[in-house]
């Protein structure tokens, strides 16, 4: 079990980014249809060999949850998805054509909004234009967001038909004062009966999130809803501290008119609560607010080493691009990142001219790439091993980065990292902190900037 120290969470508590990528997206620069960006993805396909990632953003809500920090695009329309299907149907193709044809899918994810908005005959047809254009591997992994307030059996079913194997539904409380307070009616029987259709059609992992911060949370409320949640026996567990940021979702304004919000003590009570009840019923903490059975493939991959960090959180397969598809959505090559347009309009207009739909992005310097293996290693493997680091980036590692390892020596001093002449290790203690070990690696770090949410 982690014992959680609330003095060293206090002094810890900074603004930094959650290292999805690096450089972050704050880095990104507007785009330009005819950029070096595209050379890159054209660079990974001069042979078939790196596997590939595909990610499908699915905006559309029928309802606005409160809280909500996601890209969504709020509709009862249904005929909305069937646009949106042409228009991925577009992209696929646009991108699939400069795709090398021996390259293979390794995973799949659709994120959103609300995936299960999208109805049996439409998760049909995006599954049949995903496989004409791409070949899968036998043992790729197909996860799915689903809402269970807007999911049948049916659904459950096309998805499994598609192949899908994985499932994180979103949950958040299970208490109904604080469901109302944030616009999200989900009564515990409807989270249980859509986790007995996913068994039934045999998923193999089931995660849940939950969110804590929210109005009317108190640490014993919570406790409630983690007992009723461990007696669910999810396979993983991704509980967020909610991010409340009103001047960039003004929705979450809606939030104020409730009870005032939990207090930043009450929050770090609360996080000492998930930390220590979750880490004493058997699951592992991965790192940024995921925990996983030691049986589940996060725990399993991130003791072999194969865990990486992307757009979604984390994954458990390293080494491979990232395809990205619908508004916003992030594509990743070895040396580049290309975010599409955020909102429905301007991403249509750019597929009608036959466009690459991106509206900003990043090329990556050679120092750019070998901090993002750094600070990937360090989010995901907790360690780094300087003799393996020296040799891949062609320097010894100690000398290049002196000064960060410098930056680390109070970390160290407060039991979060053991640093040695051959390496440093994050310790139990130091998973809670990733961020605070990551940032002394990070180049665009500025510590007065307000653009990243606090590591608490
Ligand atoms: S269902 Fe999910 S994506 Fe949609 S509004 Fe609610 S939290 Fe946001």
């Amino acid at each position: 079990m982690i014992t959680v120290d609330l003095d060293l969470v206090r002094k810890y508590d900074i603004s930094a980014p959650r290292y999805t990528s690096y450089p972050t997206a704050v880095e990104f620069r507007e785009f330009n249809p005819t950029a070096p960006l595209l050379s890159h993805l054209d660079r990974s396909n001069r042979d078939g060999s790196l596997p590939l990632s595909l990610y499908f953003h699915l905006p559309f809500c029928e309802t606005l949850c409160w809280f909500c920090g996601c890209t969504t695009v709020i509709t009862t329309s249904r005929s909305a998805a069937d646009t949106y299907l042409d228009y991925l149907e577009k992209e696929i193709a646009l991108l699939a054509s400069r795709v090398h044809p021996d390259r293979r899918v390794v995973q799949l994810h659709y994120g959103g909004g609300t995936p299960t908005f999208f109805q049996p005959p439409q998760l049909a047809r995006l599954a049949e234009l995903t496989r004409r254009h791409f070949k899968f591997a036998p043992d790729a992994e197909l996860s799915v967001e689903v809402d269970p307030r807007r999911l049948s059996h049916a659904q459950v079913i096309a998805l499994r038909e598609s192949g899908f194997n994985r499932a994180s539904l979103g949950v958040q409380d299970f208490n109904p004062q604080v469901q109302e307070a944030v616009h999200r009616i989900q009564p515990r029987a409807m989270t249980e009966q859509v986790i007995s259709w996913l068994r039934t059609e045999r998923f193999t992992s089931i995660n849940l999130d939950l969110i804590y911060g929210l109005p009317y949370q108190t640490v014993d409320s919570f406790a409630d809803t983690l007992a009723q949640v461990l007696e669910l026996n999810p396979d993983r567990l991704a509980v967020f501290s909610y991010a409340h940021v009103p001047w960039m979702k003004p929705a979450q304004k809606l939030l104020e008119r409730e009870a005032a919000l939990p207090s930043p003590e009450t929050k770090l009570a609360m996080l000492k609560l998930i930390t220590e009840t979750l880490t004493s019923r058997g699951y592992v903490y991965i790192g940024m607010d995921h925990f996983a059975r030691e049986t589940d493939e996060l725990a399993v991959a991130q003791a072999a080493g194969t865990l990486q960090r992307n757009f979604q959180g984390y994954s458990t397969r390293a080494g491979v691009e990232i395809l990205a598809f619908g508004i916003s959505a992030i594509s990743q090559t070895p040396f580049s990142y290309r975010q599409n347009h955020k909102t429905l309009l301007p991403y249509y207009a750019a597929l009608d001219r036959g466009e690459v739909p991106a509206s900003r992005g990043l090329e990556l310097s050679e120092e750019d790439a070998r901090r993002r293996e750094i600070i990937m290693r360090v989010m995901c493997h907790l360690r780094l091993d300087y003799a393996a680091l020296s040799r891949e980036f062609g320097a010894d590692f100690a000398t290049r980065y002196a000064t960060e390892l410098a930056r680390l020596q109070p970390l160290a001093n407060d039991g979060l990292v053991e640093l040695s002449a051959t390496g440093l290790k994050v310790t139990e203690l130091g998973r809670l902190f990733l961020r605070n070990i990551a940032v002394c690696f990070d180049a665009y770090y500025a510590p007065e900037s307000k653009r990243h949410s606090r590591t608490v």
